[in-house]
C-alpha cells in the first residue's frame, strides 16, 4: 500500500468520527487518539460509577472526566446508553492451543486460540489455568503468549507436563515445588499462580507442593478439587491446606468426588462461610461440568456470591451452557448480583487475585484495555452444565473492545466511519 492511500483512509476517519476536522493546518494536533463519550463508566478500581468520557492517548488511558471536547480527539465513539468498563479479565481459561494428539488442554485443540474468543466478549486478559507446567511453559509462551494480541497469563500446573489428561496428571513424581518455583521466578507477572487439578489419589501432596511453591514465590494457588478416591474433605482443603488468597474454582459444581458448597438441605456449609472469612477466593470456573443452578440459586439467596466470575473456557464449555464470560456474568446478574459487583468481579477483583493491580482499571496512565457493554433487557434463557434452564431478564453483550488503545472488536461499527466517508483502495487489515 502506498503512503498516500494510508493518509486518505485515515483522513476519512478523522473527518467523520471527530465531527469536525481535527487537525487543520494551523491548529494543534488533537491530544487524544480515541475518545469514548457519554457512556456509563463503571471502574471499581477508581470508584467511578457515572456518565463520563474516557480519553486514550497511544496505548494508555489519558483522562476520565465529564464533557471532554471531541475536537481534542482523532476518533470519537458515542457510547450513550452503554456501559464502559475496564477490559475483562478471565482468571480461568484454557488457551494452550496446539495440535498434539490426546493432550487434553495442553498444546491441544480442546483449548482455544485466545484471540478467537477473547475480544468478542470484552476480554483483554485471559489466564490459562494449568495448561502448561514447568516443563512445557516455554512452548506455551512461544506458541501462544508471545503471538496473541490478547494478554495471556498463566497459572502454571504443579504437574511438570501440564494438563495433558489421563495418567500424566496422576504422576506424583512429576509434581516438583522447587522446579515450579524456578519457572515462576523466570516469568514474574506472567505466571501469576499455580494450578492443582484432576489428581485422583488419596494424598494431599499436589496441594501441599503447590502451596509450598506459591509461598516461596508469593503467588496464589488455584484448586480444581475432586476426583479423589477416597474423597478428601473440602473442609480440610479450605480451612487447613490453602492460604488466604488461594482460590477454589468450580464453586457452584456438584460432581462425584467433591462435596458441593450447598448441602442436601439447601444450606451453604458453615466451613465454606468460614473459609471466605479466612480470605479464600471463590471462583466460578463454569466450564462444561461445573456450574449448576441448583447450587448457585440457593447459594446466592444466602448471599454467597462469587469473588471472581471465570469461564473455564475450552471447546466443550464455549459450545455448551457457558458460552462466554458475558453469558456467565449475566447469569449472576439475574441471580441478584448488581452490575457494578459483576463488573468488579472481573476487573479490579480479578486483578487483585492475580496480583496484577495494573490491570482491570481505567486509571490515568493504565494500559487502555476497555470493554463497552450493552445491558439488554428482555427474556433470556441460560443453561447450566446439568442441562437445566434458567430464565432471566438481563443479558450483557459486547459492543466494543479496545486493547492497548486499539479497537479490536466493534460489533455494530460504533467506532467506524460511514463507508461513504472513505475512498480508494481499502486499508490493509
Ligand atoms: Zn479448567
Amino acid at each position: 500500500m502506498t503512503r498516500a492511500v494510508v493518509v486518505a483512509a485515515v483522513a476519512g476517519v478523522l473527518t467523520v468520527s471527530a465531527g469536525k476536522p481535527a487537525a487543520r493546518s494551523g491548529q494543534p494536533a488533537p491530544q487524544f487518539d480515541l475518545l469514548i463519550k457519554n457512556g456509563h463508566v463503571l471502574d471499581p478500581a477508581n470508584n467511578v460509577d457515572a456518565v463520563v468520557d474516557v480519553a486514550i492517548s497511544g496505548t494508555k488511558i489519558a483522562r476520565v472526566a465529564a464533557a471532554i471536547d471531541p475536537a481534542q480527539a482523532r476518533r470519537v465513539v458515542e457510547a450513550k446508553g452503554l456501559h464502559v468498563v475496564p477490559g475483562l479479565i478471565d482468571i480461568h481459561s484454557h488457551v494452550f492451543f496446539g495440535t498434539e494428539k490426546d493432550a487434553y488442554l495442553s498444546n491441544a485443540d480442546t483449548a482455544v486460540a485466545p484471540d478467537n474468543h477473547s475480544f468478542r466478549s470484552g476480554q483483554t486478559t485471559l489466564v490459562d489455568a494449568g495448561g502448561a507446567g514447568w516443563r512445557n511453559f516455554l512452548q506455551f509462551k512461544e506458541q501462544v503468549i508471545d503471538r496473541a494480541r490478547t494478554r495471556v497469563l498463566s497459572f502454571i500446573n504443579i504437574v511438570g507436563s501440564g494438563m495433558k489428561g489421563g495418567p500424566v496428571e496422576q504422576n506424583l513424581a512429576d509434581m516438583d515445588a522447587r522446579l515450579t518455583a524456578m519457572r515462576i521466578k523466570q516469568h514474574p507477572g506472567v505466571i501469576v499462580g499455580i494450578k492443582v487439578a484432576h489428581y485422583g489419589g488419596p494424598e494431599w501432596d499436589p496441594v501441599t507442593r503447590a502451596v509450598a511453591a506459591g509461598t516461596q514465590m508469593g503467588v496464589p494457588v488455584m484448586v480444581d478439587f475432586g476426583n479423589h478416591t477416597p474423597p478428601l474433605p473440602l473442609e480440610d482443603l479450605l480451612l487447613k491446606h490453602l492460604r488466604p488468597g488461594d482460590i477454589l474454582t468450580h464453586t457452584y459444581a456438584h460432581v462425584t468426588g467433591r462435596f458441593p458448597i450447598v448441602d442436601e438441605s439447601g444450606t451453604v456449609r458453615p466451613y465454606v462461610l468460614a473459609a471466605r472469612k479466612r480470605g479464600l477466593v471463590f471462583d466460578v470456573g463454569h466450564g462444561g461440568g461445573s456450574f449448576l443452578f441448583r447450587q448457585a440459586v440457593p447459594a446466592m439467596k444466602q448471599g454467597f456470591a462469587p469473588d471472581v466470575i471465570s469461564t473455564d473456557l475450552h471447546t466443550g464449555s464455549m459450545n455448551g451452557g457457558m458460552k462466554d464470560i458475558l453469558n456467565v456474568m449475566s447469569k449472576f446478574l439475574n441471580l441478584g448480583m448488581t452490575l457494578p459487583d459483576v463488573i468488579k468481579a472481573n476487573t479490579s477483583r480479578a486483578a487483585a487475585v492475580i496480583k496484577r493491580p495494573d490491570l482491570g482499571t481505567l486509571g490515568a496512565g493504565a494500559e487502555a484495555d476497555i470493554a463497552v457493554l450493552n445491558l439488554r433487557q428482555g427474556t433470556f434463557g441460560f443453561i447450566d452444565t446439568g442441562g437445566g434452564r434458567f430464565t432471566g431478564t438481563q443479558k450483557l453483550e459486547c459492543e466494543l473492545t479496545v486493547k492497548g488503545g486499539q479497537v479490536v472488536w466493534d460489533l455494530n461499527g460504533i467506532a467506524s466511519p460511514m463507508w461513504t466517508a472513505l475512498s480508494g483502495p481499502a486499508k490493509e487489515p
